[in-house]
């Protein structure tokens, strides 16, 4: 069998075409990645998953123009931390929770990284992996069963998007620490049943929730208190779950038809490292979580944020391997955060009449308002702040607001700046010389936008801010040598040629 070498310097393999690989694939061809997907099914999955779209999300799909495809779909601000209400209004312009069923957001991301030249191959179903470090050639030789047979193809880095059962994560060895479903949620979508919605009722021996669905389908879940976690290979029988919501609500679910049914468990594990030399991590892959509040999707989604320009820019040889360390270090840090608030809400939904005083404490800390604050912000991702070493400046690390800029031409918003995946240099139009120089100097790679000094507001009183490709500030300030050091670190040495 040969193994297809073609254009395998610069190639990133993505193993995994669910929604995490596809915006990940977006994100390398963007920065100039060639890109390969293998995902073994054949055609996209139907199944009825994740609904949710947090604030942070769709302020990255703006910056990449994919929110016009997305239309206009309906805005929840209710949300809830464990099962206790909770408003998650934040400011800025993409407020709410977007409920978009997860089939939409995939048709979405297939759409757009094909586009951009993804090559996405269906019906390949990877099944081994060498890791070769050598300094020169270093490279990862992936084995697949493919529609035509087993293939064989070399790339330079592997990208695991294959999910929480990621097979890459086995084939590495990859340790992946943490506990694993002690209790779990029932769940099926029901057609021809008429019973009222219920928000996270609580009731003597157990949980029960309902909703109506567009379409007439009503979704379900529920939990018997104290009942532990199955171990399952498939999704739970129709019975089951009719057993557990008359012990629960003593209705007869019976005579409806089920249209999907599924069970998810409170395990909450997450990898040592997301880097495992030519081999990298993003999404379930990365770590298994109950999905509560929509997290586990935008927290995938914005893993392949950070990695996608990062590696694009190491594979093409412009930045140093220790790049992909920054995507380590930073996103493990979200990751672990965001998996210690879901093991809080797990104990908090999922727990008996013993949770119930600290549940009725934390609805009176989400009604005084500065918990409340603290936990949108968290989950809506909006909080997020990366480590930049050093600065007091406001920005510095977090993601800058989605604001439209005061130039002497006019208005220019933040986001389109950001569509084509490149950095943004904004800086005041009386700013010191070198520093919009440093603009022309990485013009390759970076956008500059001189902003009205009457008007320099969005720079908070630096005199130039420099923002990732995802959107975060990287350097705020005045002194050129650090901006140039920041630069350097974040965007590889100029091109020679400019
Ligand atoms: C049944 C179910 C219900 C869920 N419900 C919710 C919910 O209500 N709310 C919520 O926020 N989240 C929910 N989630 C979680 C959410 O769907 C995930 O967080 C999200 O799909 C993660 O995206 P991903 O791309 O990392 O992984 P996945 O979506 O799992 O995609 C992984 C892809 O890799 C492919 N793959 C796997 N192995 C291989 C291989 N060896 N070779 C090639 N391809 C491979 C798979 O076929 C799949 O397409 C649910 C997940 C499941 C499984």
């Amino acid at each position: 069998m040969a193994t297809d070498t073609s254009q395998a310097a610069a190639r990133v393999v993505v193993v995994g075409a669910g929604p995490v690989g596809l915006f990940l694939a977006g994100e390398l061809r963007l920065g100039g990645a060639d890109v390969v997907v293998l995902e073994r099914l054949r055609t996209p999955t139907t199944e009825s998953r994740a609904s949710t779209l947090h604030a942070r999300t769709v302020e990255l799909f703006d910056c990449r123009g994919l929110l016009d495809a997305l239309g206009d779909p309906p805005r929840e601000p209710r949300g809830h931390f464990g099962g206790v209400p909770m408003d998650l209004t934040m400011p800025g312009p993409y407020s709410g929770q977007w409920k978009v069923p997860q089939t939409r957001t995939e048709e979405l991301l297939q759409d757009w990284a094909t586009a951009l030249g993804a090559d996405i191959r269906r019906g390949w179903e990877v099944r081994e992996l060498s890791p070769h470090d050598g300094r020169e050639d270093g490279h990862v030789e992936i084995t697949a069963d493919t529609p035509d047979g087993v293939r064989r193809l070399r790339a330079a880095y592997v990208v695991a998007c294959d999910g929480e059962d990621s097979t890459v994560r086995r084939l590495t060895g990859a340790a992946f620490p943490g506990a694993p479903a002690g209790r779990e949620l029932l769940r099926a979508d029901i057609a021809g049943i008429d019973i009222p919605n219920r928000r996270f009722e609580r009731r003597e021996h157990g949980l029960a929730i309902a909703a109506r669905m567009p379409g007439g389908v009503t979704r379900v879940m529920v939990h018997v208190f104290g009942r532990p976690a199955r171990r399952r290979t498939g999704p739970p029988a129709f019975t089951e779950v009719l057993d557990a919501w008359r012990q629960v609500t003593g209705e007869d679910l019976g005579a409806g038809r089920p249209v999907w049914l599924n069970a998810f468990g409170d395990a909450n594990q997450q990898l040592e490292r997301y880097r495992h030399g030519r081999v990298l991590f993003a999404g379930d892959a990365a770590h298994r979580q109950m999905p509560s509040g929509g997290q586990a999707l935008n927290l995938g989604l914005q893993d392949a944020a950070n990695l996608g320009w990062k590696l694009a820019a190491v594979a093409r040889g412009r930045s140093p391997q220790g790049l992909l360390d920054t995507y380590d270090d930073e996103r493990r840090e979200v990751g672990r955060r965001v998996l210690a608030n879901i093991r809080a809400q797990a104990l908090l939904l999922l727990g008996g009449p013993e949770v119930e005083a600290a549940r009725t404490l934390l609805a009176e800390l989400i009604a005084a308002g500065p918990a409340r604050d603290h936990l949108a912000a968290m989950i809506t991702g909006l909080d997020v702040r990366y480590p930049t070493g050093g600065g007091a400046h406001p920005l510095l690390g977090a993601r800058l607001p989605l604001s439209a800029l005061p130039t002497p031409d006019g208005l220019v918003e933040v986001a389109m700046s950001l569509r084509d995946g490149r950095g943004l240099l904004i800086v005041s139009d009386s700013a010191r010389a070198e520093l919009r120089w440093l603009g022309k100097v990485w013009s390759d790679r970076v956008t500059s936008v001189a902003v009205r000094p009457d008007a320099a507001e969005p720079l908070h009183g630096a005199e130039g801010l420099l923002v990732r490709p995802d959107g975060h500030v990287a350097w705020a300030g005045s002194d050129p040598w650090a901006a140039t050091a920041a630069f350097r670190h974040w965007f590889g040495r100029p091109d020679p040629g400019l």
